[in-house]
This record gives structure tokens, C-alpha cells and sequence, in this order.
């Protein structure tokens, strides 16, 4: 059962940046303002995060890696929300059953702080002779977890990974997108044993800054604000565009639909045709969305780890966006 355990939570879990992505989210919807995440051999031997959210008390702490243990499903809402977005309660199990987990939280107002270590979906103690139970020790309000030898019982897995250094650059690129939509939540990333932090955003920082930090005041001073809706379909939309003026190496694309980072190609295709049509000599736009729909008009593909969202009303969705782009891009030229 373990081994099949293992292999499931492989699946989920199938590199460094899709347990970062779990724990990123978990951290933001614990309130947040400060997130700083840090990693060793690209988040192989070491992800870190830490974050100043609700923290997790010390009764729920046997729970939080369990399987199917989740504190959000309070509504009804929520329930669309497991359909839409795939698994639910699932991440930190996941995670437990192919890495070393260390958790230490301290909710507002408790006296102190627990910790608690983790392997295979259960509390384990920390060194042998201990007992598997969370430990008070000092701290402060939120919670850290330390990820540590990912995929040392799934050796397929871990020699899969390619090296250190791109596993890494993934999670830069995850931290950056995640830092682009959440403005007001101060966002850094850094290696182990670093001085210098590869991204570092603050809490007062704005979108157009948090990009400028991320990639230049190149294409900052050259973006355009987007905004839209159709009611019809309950779609809004806004973000950030770069104009005919820049032309960067690559493109770049950050799609968030209801806060969560994922990919649409259609979506991209349409961009791609409107920037075709607004700069014929092909520059290479930077366009960062984020966009609200109802759940139940979203559906996201079964594996959890691919990102490819499929829109119920995908016409009238690709059809607006386009508009919106168009709109933006129209506006700046005259
Ligand atoms: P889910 O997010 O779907 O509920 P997870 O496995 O990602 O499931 O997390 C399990 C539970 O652990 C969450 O429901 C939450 O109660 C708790 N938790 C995880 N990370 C944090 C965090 N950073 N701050 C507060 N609570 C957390
Ligand atoms: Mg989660």
C-alpha cells in the first residue's frame, strides 16, 4: 500500500515547482502578506517556505497531511471548486509520502509555536525514540514547512529531474507569476546560502512594480492595462499588456483564472493573432491576465498536473479577451 502510495503521490507531485505551487496557494489562502520561499538543489534537497498566514493549531496538526484532509470545504461553492480544480486535500499528503516534511506553525494569539515532521501521510517523530506528536517551541504567527530529499523512496522519479539549476528556474518562474497577481503580499525567492534574493517584492509594491522588478523597466514603462467583462457569461478580465514598442526574445504569458496559475492555448493562440495583427513584424508581447469566472463554467483537465484549463463558454471567453486586448492595445496608439 505504500508503494502504491508513493507512486500516486509521484503522479501529483512530479517535481520540485508542483509542490511549491501547493504550498504557495496553501500559504495564500492562509491570509498572507509575507511569503519567502527558499531552495537547495533546485528544491530537491530543500524547499522551504515560510509565511505570516493563520497558521495551523495545534489540534489540527495530525490532520494537515492526511489524505482528504482539508479545512476548506466550508460551502457548497467549495464543492464546485474540487471539480474545477481538480484535488482537494490532497497536496500535503502527497507531498509526505515523497519527501521529508517538517511543519511549524503558531496560530494568532496561541502562547507558542508546534512542530511536527511527517512521512507518509502521518506525524513521525523527529529523531528515533521521540514521540510522533507536535512539539511547542517559539515562533511566530504563520507557518513553515521544510520539504527536504524529495523523491528519496521514488528514485525513478528523482533521476528523471534533469538538474538542480532548472528545477530551480522553475520555481523562480512560479514564485515571479504568483508574485505578479498578488500584489499587496511581499514575495521572495532566494537559494540556500544566498545572499541575494532572486526575487523580492514588497507589500507596497503594485502590479506594473512588481513586474519592473521582475523584468525591467523596458517593459515596464512600455505596459497597458487591460480591463473588461461580459456579464453574460460572468467573465472579467484584467492585467497588464505590453505595447508595439517592446519587443522582447520570448513571449511571455501568465494566465491566472480565479487565482490559480494555469495555461489555455486557445487563450494564448488569440493573443498571439491579435499581436500578429497590431505589430506585423512579429514582436514577442508580454501579456499577464487575470480572470474571473464561475467554477462550474470551468474545467479543468483530470491530471492534477497538467495546468490546461477547457472554458464552457469558450467562444464568447476567447471572443471578449480578444476585444479587451484589442481595446487596450487601440487606446495606447491614439
Ligand atoms: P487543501 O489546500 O486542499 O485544503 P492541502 O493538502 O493543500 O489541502 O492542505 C491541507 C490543510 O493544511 C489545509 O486545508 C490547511 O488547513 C492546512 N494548511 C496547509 N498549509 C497551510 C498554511 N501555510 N497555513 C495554514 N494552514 C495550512
Ligand atoms: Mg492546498
Amino acid at each position: 500500500q505504500q508503494v502504491v502510495n508513493r507512486i500516486a503521490a509521484g503522479e501529483v507531485i512530479h517535481r520540485p515547482v508542483s509542490a511549491l505551487k501547493e504550498m504557495l496557494e496553501n500559504s495564500l489562502d492562509a491570509g498572507s502578506s509575507s511569503i519567502s520561499v527558499q531552495a537547495k538543489g533546485g528544491g530537491l534537497k530543500l524547499l522551504q517556505i515560510h509565511d505570516n498566514g493563520h497558521g495551523i493549531s495545534r489540534e489540527d496538526f495530525p490532520k494537515v497531511c492526511e489524505r482528504f484532509a482539508t479545512s476548506k470545504l466550508r460551502e457548497y461553492g467549495d464543492l464546485e471548486h474540487i471539480e474545477t480544480f481538480g484535488f482537494r486535500g490532497e497536496a500535503l499528503a502527497s507531498i509526505s509520502h515523497v519527501a521529508h516534511v517538517t511543519i511549524t506553525s503558531m496560530t494568532e494569539g496561541a502562547t507558542c509555536a508546534y512542530r511536527a515532521c511527517y512521512a507518509d501521510g502521518q506525524l513521525t517523530a523527529a529523531r528515533a525514540g521521540e514521540e510522533a506528536e507536535p512539539k511547542a517551541c517559539a515562533g511566530t504567527r504563520g507557518t513553515q514547512i521544510v520539504v527536504e530529499d524529495m523523491f528519496y523512496n521514488v528514485l525513478a522519479r528523482r533521476n528523471a529531474m534533469k538538474s538542480g539549476a532548472e528545477e530551480y528556474a522553475k520555481l523562480l518562474q512560479v514564485m515571479q507569476a504568483y508574485a505578479i497577481d498578488n500584489a499587496g503580499v511581499a514575495m521572495s525567492c532566494k537559494k540556500q546560502g544566498e545572499a541575494s534574493s532572486d526575487l523580492h517584492t514588497l507589500k507596497e509594491h503594485s502590479t506594473v512594480d512588481i513586474i519592473r522588478s521582475i523584468y525591467g523597466s523596458a517593459l515596464a514603462k512600455e505596459l497597458v492595462p487591460l480591463k473588461g467583462e461580459e456579464a453574460t457569461i460572468g467573465l472579467q478580465v484584467c492585467g497588464q499588456l505590453s505595447n508595439a514598442n517592446f519587443s522582447a526574445k520570448k513571449l511571455t504569458f501568465h494566465l491566472f483564472i480565479n487565482k490559480r496559475l494555469v495555461e489555455s492555448s486557445v487563450l494564448r493562440r488569440t493573443l498571439e493573432e491579435v499581436y500578429a495583427a497590431y505589430l506585423p513584424k512579429g514582436g514577442h508581447p508580454f501579456v499577464y491576465l487575470s480572470i474571473r469566472l464561475p467554477p462550474e463554467s470551468l474545467d479543468v483537465n483530470v491530471h492534477p498536473t497538467k495546468r490546461e484549463v477547457n472554458f464552457l463558454h469558450k467562444e464568447e471567453v476567447l471572443a471578449a479577451v480578444q476585444q479587451f486586448a484589442r481595446d487596450a492595445l487601440i487606446s495606447e496608439n491614439t
